[in-house]
């Protein structure tokens, strides 16, 4: 019999504290929208768990009256995973109380944290031990390392260490039914069967609950050389990613590109942004070359001479100090609240072949300028990764609505030229809602069935994040 409001309250509160249970819809509120104010929906009560015990037995009890309950930890997800819909029949379960950091071992190169700690605590936590943890988003103030893990985040620094998945060697998650599976090994060899820690890192709270994770610690690079650099078209981007790679190997930390628009537009609207090139060019990339060595600057400085010689870079800024580079990262990282001035943009987070970047470009550009004249193409990102944020945002003087009312039409294209080319419809953001009804249409219908059979296995009645990612009746 289903629980009263009352019942399920005073459950909870014997649970995790009174404390901790949140029911008030003022005291909900931050927790059932995103900080954009989109995917909002309503819950019948938040909780806020202070350890793996007590997310153990909330899961177990939601398993036995069929709550269903969306993990959140920073809230910072952009596609609709972490908040609940509309219906309010739902739990959140925040993780931001799990917030320790139980171990930093700078001898094994690693670090056992809580699922609550933020990416930018896990940080400055491997930097006190002279360590990198070389994950890196704009969002680290307040993601979290369960947010991360559970969305397989990626950021700027794929490119040299991988994405969240390559950074985690072990885990610890509440099974829905409750069970913990302790999977918290710190070895860099272990052959005992299968891996089912990565069966967990990108399932967005569908298949269980992290609490805590081994993570890599890595070297922390003793130089480090930032250059803005202006060029002529993608092309000659990847030809430099090429001669940076030859020359630095997986020193070659970040290579973000930026169309001209995209300068244009975060030096019109955010103070204190300027253009650090003499001369407009048509295309940037900021790249990161990090080293050793004290002669890593000549280095760096020499490589891009050698290219500006071959005609490939027309020009190049190098940061000398710290302030410097902040203010180069500056454009790059600016450029989200700078296209919010220019009217509606529609985004999308896709991932193709590296070699296939230019030509996707170019194909969707025309595609888009046929079906909207006018229409502003921002593809900018990890170019790096081939993962680029393909947004377009509105033509000049258009109405905002009638511009975001072609959401779909756009989308199609972008999708289309993706697919075309084997990429990925979502590089890095994962699917939540947004994309759910999208991933069933371009992925492997095997892969699928397989994806809806584990969820089936590990989440037999549905309480775990339902609705978002797959559907798995
Ligand atoms: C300004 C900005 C820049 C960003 N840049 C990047 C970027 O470069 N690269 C990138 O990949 N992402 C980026 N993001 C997206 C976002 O920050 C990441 O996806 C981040 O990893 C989410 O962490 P979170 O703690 O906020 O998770 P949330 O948003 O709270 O949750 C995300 C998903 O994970 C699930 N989840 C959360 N915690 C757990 C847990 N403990 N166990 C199981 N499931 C859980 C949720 O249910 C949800 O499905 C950016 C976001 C912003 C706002």
């Amino acid at each position: 019999m289903a629980l009263s409001d009352q019942e399920l309250f005073l459950h909870l509160a014997a649970l995790i504290g009174e404390t901790h249970v949140l029911t008030r819809p003022d005291d909900m509120a931050p927790f059932c929208k995103e900080w954009r104010g989109l995917f909002p929906g309503r819950a019948r009560a938040v909780v806020r768990p202070a350890n793996t015990a007590e997310v153990s037995a909330l899961l177990q009890f939601c398993n036995t009256h069929r709550i269903p309950i969306v993990p959140q930890g920073g809230n910072t997800g952009l596609v609709g995973g972490q908040t609940p819909w509309d219906k309010g029949d739902e739990i959140v379960l925040s993780l931001q109380r799990m917030n320790h950091i139980r171990d930093v071992d700078p001898l094994s190169d690693t670090m056992v944290v809580e699922a609550g700690v933020t990416l930018f605590a896990a940080q400055e936590a491997a930097e006190k031990v002279d360590r990198l943890f070389p994950l890196s988003l704009a969002s680290e103030g307040s993601c979290t390392i369960g947010g991360n893990l559970a969305s397989n985040a990626g950021g700027t620094a794929v490119l040299a260490y991988g994405n969240a998945r390559e950074l985690t060697m072990g885990l610890e998650v509440v099974l829905a039914d409750g069970r913990v599976m302790d999977l918290l090994g710190r070895l860099r060899k272990d052959n005992t069967g299968y891996d089912l820690k990565n069966m967990f890192i990108g399932s967005e709270g569908t298949l269980g609950v992290i609490t805590a994770a081994v993570l890599k610690l890595y070297p922390r690079p003793r130089a480090q050389v930032t250059v803005f650099a202006g060029l002529a078209s993608p092309s000659a981007a990847l030809a430099l990613l090429n001669h940076l790679k030859a020359d630095f190997g997986a020193g070659v930390t970040t290579f973000e590109l930026l169309p001209r628009i995209a300068l244009d537009m975060v030096c019109d609207h955010i103070t204190g942004n300027r253009d650090p090139l003499v001369t407009r060019h048509d295309w940037y990339v900021l790249a990161e070359i990090s080293g050793a060595d004290e002669s890593l600057s000549e280095r760096v400085t020499a490589s891009f001479a050698a290219m500006i010689e071959e005609g490939v870079v027309a020009d190049a800024a190098i940061a000398l100090s710290l302030d410097q580079r902040m203010a180069l990262w500056r454009l790059r990282e600016t450029l989200p609240e700078a296209q919010g001035h220019e009217g509606g943009s529609i985004k999308h987070d896709i991932a193709v072949p590296l070699a296939s970047v230019p030509q996707l470009i170019d194909d969707v550009c025309t595609r888009v300028e046929k079906l909207v004249p006018g229409a502003r193409p921002v593809p900018f990102g990890h170019l790096g990764d081939g993962n680029l944020h393909f947004n377009i945002t509105q033509p000049k003087g258009m109405e905002r609505a009638a511009f975001m009312a072609l959401w779909d039409d756009i989308g199609a294209i972008v999708y289309d030229e993706t697919v075309k080319r084997r990429g990925s419809i979502s590089a890095e953001h994962g699917i939540g809602r947004l994309k759910k009804k999208l991933l069933r249409e371009v992925k492997d219908p095997v892969a699928l069935d397989v994806m809806a059979g584990l969820k089936r296995m590990l989440d037999p009645h549905g309480i775990l994040n339902p609705g978002k990612v797959i559907d798995a009746p």
